[in-house]
């Protein structure tokens, strides 16, 4: 195990980019993931959401939903320990987002490439 583990990544910088709808979070590594706010949302891995997502599959070809936006805007960003980072919504909803779960959802073709050849 002598290769870097990103797993072990912690962000030291935290930007929200408000007209793009994009959370930007640099890592201790200087690795960059910016994470498209709706999908932050959508991954949210709490007891609530999993349950919605398991009784309400989302369709993978729906439409946006006017306003939603809204509903998927950070309130407030605060970190968590030294584990996670935790997100407010503006509907009061609360997410909590561990680094490493983070690092798995990242967008960035970097890290699709790494996951991929994982995979195989
Ligand atoms: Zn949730
Ligand atoms: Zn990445």
């Amino acid at each position: 195990m002598s290769t870097p583990d990103p797993v072990n990544r912690t962000p030291v910088e935290i930007n929200l980019h408000r007209s793009a709808g994009i959370l930007e979070v640099k890592w201790d590594d200087g690795h960059v993931s910016s994470f498209p706010l709706s999908a932050l949302r959508e991954s949210c891995t709490c007891a609530l959401c999993q349950e919605t997502r398991r009784t309400k599959p989302s369709t993978p070809h729906a439409l946006p939903v006017l306003g939603s936006m809204e509903r998927n805007y950070p309130d407030s960003i605060y970190p968590i320990g030294r584990y996670a980072m935790g997100i407010r919504w503006k509907d009061a909803h609360e997410s909590i987002f561990p680094y490493d779960h983070l690092v798995e959802i990242c967008p960035c073709d970097e890290c699709k490439t790494r996951r991929a050849a994982e995979a195989n």
